[in-house]
């Protein structure tokens, strides 16, 4: 076994300790989209309408399948994250989505891209951009230019949500562990961080969850309860984009050849209340580019109640070293463009998240033996778009349904097994983006520039392709 696995183990006091040592059918870990996708569509099938188990666990023999799912954040959903989403496999995985009463869901109603121009001379422009900046000003009574913008008069088909929703992540993903808790098929335990995996040689054998009451150093200090060990026969990762249990399996199993993960954005939200005499409505996005830097992109969604979500994207190609997000997030607000419809208004809470772009090519091994790989993680996110929640919901309930093909038909979940058995024939039509959106970037609007790089990544072009990493599992 790896060194930190095992029944008991050394802290970093040195010290040995026991730990307790559970043992179920799945451990998950995170409980992200992609991991509201796998649970909602397990737990819809592992128990018979009276309760009794219709797959029977090899765990506990003679009890439903047992699954449990650690998420390290203090209560579900507890990230800053107004979303907009096509939302297809969320609505094909949940029939009652548009009437189930979601907190903070609105449909789209209106959406407007918007090329900000700099209002105060401080970006980095070149001088290309800079002219077309003053032709847009000496032109602006014929053009639709307003506060400082140039609204697009279309939405690109690839940014285009017409028919999606706008959503709290936050109060989505509540809501989906509801549903699932609900059913009583799988436990979802917040505020339990997953500290590393156990390895047994080439298989995964489940996790080890962290330490509690220890000090800055780690050692066990008042109240020290050693992280219990949950055996299972599979493990599925979800941990999003950087996730420290992903990483893991990159060290220990390395990534595939010619494969490499180096990019990553990083996007600041606020959410904020709008002025009670705010003019707009529920369902708005806005998306935004040129400002405060070209390589920029900004955003806007209205949810019910007057509620906004709001940031910015600082792109990995992005080849400033005044890397800040916070202080271009406030830059941002206050273009006209915006500030127009934010003065008056009140922080309710904001939070940073990094965004995975290395595309296709930072694809990890998507299983192996005793695990299995989801959501952003696996390389699920459109990095064309910078969208990813219906992709990862939908690379879930792909790994669901495979899981429960292998579960009914007595099958392990060993590579060769979960490689050949697990990805279904159906599939959404979601866009990938195939390249990392790396190195510098040409054109006169850089960011622009960044999403082409992108869309044709290496050598071929971003056509819609059916979903997904699990496809290329059985289709390397
Ligand atoms: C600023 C920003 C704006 C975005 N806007 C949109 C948008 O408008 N539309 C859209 O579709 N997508 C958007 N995305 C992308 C979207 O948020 C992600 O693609 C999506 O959340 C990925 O889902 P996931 O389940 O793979 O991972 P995540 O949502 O990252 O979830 C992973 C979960 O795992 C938990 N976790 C991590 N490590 C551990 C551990 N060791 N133990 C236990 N739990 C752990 C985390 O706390 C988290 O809850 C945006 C991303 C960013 C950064």
């Amino acid at each position: 076994m790896d060194d930190n696995s095992g029944t008991s183990a050394q802290p970093a006091s040195g010290a040995e300790v026991e730990r307790q040592r559970m043992d179920v059918d799945i451990v998950c870990v995170g409980f992200g989209p992609a991991m509201g996708g796998f649970l909602t569509t397990l737990s819809k099938q592992i128990l018979q309408p009276d309760g009794t188990p219709a797959i029977e666990s090899s765990a506990l023999p003679g009890m439903p399948l047992q699954v449990l799912c650690y998420e390290r954040a203090d209560d579900l959903g507890f990230g800053v994250s107004g979303v907009v989403t096509r939302a297809r496999a969320l609505r094909a995985g949940i029939p009652a989505f548009e009437t189930a009463g979601i907190p903070m869901a609105a449909p789209v109603s209106k959406e407007k891209v918007v090329y900000l121009l700099d209002p105060i001379g401080a970006s980095r422009r070149s001088m290309a951009l800079r002219a077309a900046d003053k032709l847009i000003r000496a032109s602006r009574w014929v053009l639709p230019f307003e506060h400082g913008g140039l609204e697009l008069p279309w939405t690109p088909g690839f940014l285009r949500k017409q028919g999606g929703w706008v959503l709290s992540m936050g109060q989505f993903m509540q809501w989906v562990g509801t549903q699932v808790q609900g059913t009583g098929a799988a436990q979802i335990w917040p505020g339990t961080p997953v500290a590393s995996l156990l390895i047994d040689d080439d298989t995964v054998a489940g996790v080890r969850l962290l330490d509690q009451g220890v000090d800055k150093q780690g050692r066990p200090a008042e109240g020290f309860m050693p992280g219990m060990d949950i055996h299972a026969a599979l493990t599925v990762v979800a941990d999003g984009p950087v996730g420290h249990i992903g990483r893991q399996l990159d060290t220990h199993f390395g990534l595939p050849d010619g494969h490499s993960r180096r990019d990553w954005a990083v996007g600041m939200k606020f959410v904020v209340d709008l002025p009670a005499d705010t003019s707009l409505q529920p369902g708005t996005v806005l998306h935004t580019f040129g400002f405060p830097e070209p390589e920029i992109f900004g955003f806007l969604y209205v949810h019910p109640d007057r509620i906004a979500s709001l940031g910015i994207f600082v792109p990995s190609w992005f080849d400033s070293p005044m890397r800040t997000a916070y202080r271009y997030l406030q830059h941002w607000m206050l273009h006209p463009y915006l500030h127009r419809y934010l003065r008056g208004g009140r922080l309710r809470s904001w939070g940073a998240k990094t965004l995975g772009e290395s595309g296709r090519r930072g694809e990890p091994h998507l299983a192996g033996n005793g695990y299995a790989r989801i959501g952003e993680g696996s390389g699920s996110t459109n990095v064309l778009t910078g969208s990813g929640v219906d992709e990862a919901w939908a690379t879930g309930v792909q790994l669901a349904e495979g899981v429960l093909e292998l579960l009914r038909t007595k099958k392990t979940f060993f590579q060769r097994e979960l490689g050949t058995s697990i990805c279904p024939a159906q599939a959404f039509e979601l866009g990938r983006s195939r390249g990392p959106r790396r190195g510098k970037v040409p054109g006169r609007f850089p960011s622009w520039g960044g999403l082409r790089n992108a869309r044709h990544g290496p050598g071929r072009s971003n056509r819609r392709t059916r979903i997904g990493p699990w496809r290329a599992i059985v289709s390397p």
